[in-house]
């Protein structure tokens, strides 16, 4: 972990929806979790429909 660096630019996220590499977008903003905001979407009512609290 390097301090001096944003953590964007390290982290390298994989989407939970389709197992793709999410590309993080420099500079302000979030980090980026889903490929896209439907991805996060479907993602989140699946597992809300198996019971998690996510
Ligand atoms: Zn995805």
């Amino acid at each position: 972990m390097d301090y001096t660096k944003s953590l964007k630019s390290q982290t390298v996220a994989t989407c939970p929806h389709c197992n793709a590499e999410v590309a993080q977008v420099p500079g302000r903003g979030r980090l980026r979790l889903y490929c896209t905001p439907d991805a996060g979407k479907a993602y989140r009512q699946r597992m809300r429909a198996l019971g998690f609290p996510v």
